[in-house]
C-alpha cells in the first residue's frame, strides 16, 4: 500500500537528503526534498501537493522543524509528521510533540527504523485517507461517545457539543487506547510502547503534551480534569462515565 506514499524530506543538509531519497524511493516511496521550513510550508500548501508523510529536520536554517509543524497545524494540517531530532536532546521531543509532530527519530538513525517508524504513521494515515487497498484494521472501533463528545476515529475528528476539533493520527490513537482502557491507571510508559510502539529510552514526559492537547479538546476546564486524570506516580486514566462531570454542561435542547 506504500507503494506510491509521498514522502517530503525536509533537510538542509544535502548529502543526507540525498541518500535517504535514494533510499525511500528504492522502497518504493516516492521522495521528495526541501532544504528548509519556508519551502516545505510552500510544498504543503498548494491544494495538490498529495504528500502523505513528512520527515522534518529540527535543525533547519530560517524557520526550524518546531515552527515548520506549529504552523501546519495552525492551518489545519493534519499531514503525518516524524521529527528528527538530535540525539540526546529530550526536550526537542518534548517541543516537537508540544508543537503537534506524530513522532519522533533521533539522529543518526538506522534506515531499518525510519522505514518502520514512517510504515506506521502510513497506515494510520492511509487508513483514514480510505485509499484503495489500505488495510482496516479488524479490531478497530468506528467512533466512540461519551458526555457529548464523539470521537470519530474514521474522520480524525471530535466532536464536542457540535463543535469539530481535528486530530492527529496520534491524537486519535492515543484517545483510541485510552477508550480501550478506560477506567484503569495506565503509565506514560505503557502508552509510548503501545501508542507510538518506542522501546528505546524516551523521556516519559513525551506523553504530557499529548494529554494537555487532549483535556483542552474534552474537558471543560482543562486544568482540573474529570475525564482525564492524572494518577500520582502512575501516569493517567480515562474514565468516560466520570461522575464528577456537570450534569448540565451537556444538555442538547
Ligand atoms: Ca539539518
Amino acid at each position: 500500500m506504500n507503494a506510491a506514499a509521498h514522502v517530503l524530506i525536509v533537510e538542509d543538509e544535502d548529502h543526507l537528503a540525498q541518500g535517504l531519497k535514494f533510499n525511500l524511493e528504492a522502497e518504493g516511496y516516492r521522495a521528495s526534498i526541501a532544504r528548509d521550513g519556508e519551502t516545505a510550508l510552500e510544498i504543503t500548501s498548494a491544494p495538490d501537493a498529495g504528500i502523505d508523510v513528512i520527515l522534518l529536520d529540527v535543525m533547519l536554517p530560517g524557520c526550524d522543524g518546531f515552527s515548520v509543524v506549529e504552523q501546519l497545524r495552525e492551518r489545519d494540517d493534519r499531514t503525518p509528521v516524524l521529527m528528527l531530532t538530535a540525539r540526546g536532546r529530550s526536550e526537542d521531543v518534548l517541543r516537537g510533540f508540544a508543537a503537534g509532530a506524530d513522532d519522533y527519530l533521533p539522529k543518526p538513525f538506522d534506515l531499518s527504523i525510519l522505514l518502520a517508524r514512517l510504515h506506521g504513521l502510513l497506515r494510520r494515515w492511509a487508513w483514514q485517507k480510505r485509499e484503495p487497498g489500505a488495510a482496516m484494521p479488524a479490531e478497530a472501533e468506528a467512533s466512540f461517545t461519551f458526555a457529548g463528545r464523539t470521537i470519530d476515529y474514521d474522520n480524525l475528528e471530535l466532536r464536542v457539543n457540535g463543535r469539530s476539533i481535528r486530530l492527529t493520527v496520534m491524537e486519535a490513537d492515543l484517545l483510541r487506547y485510552l477508550v480501550r482502557h478506560q477506567g484503569r491507571s495506565i503509565s506514560r510508559k505503557e502508552l509510548l510502547e503501545q501508542v507510538w510502539r518506542m522501546r528505546e529510552d524516551t523521556d516519559t514526559r513525551a506523553i504530557d503534551n499529548f494529554i494537555v492537547r487532549l483535556r483542552r479538546y474534552i474537558e471543560i476546564d482543562p486544568a482540573n480534569p474529570v475525564f482525564l486524570r492524572t494518577v500520582r506516580g502512575i501516569g493517567y486514566r480515562f474514565d468516560p462515565q466520570s461522575k464528577s462531570a456537570p450534569a448540565t454542561e451537556d444538555l442538547h435542547p
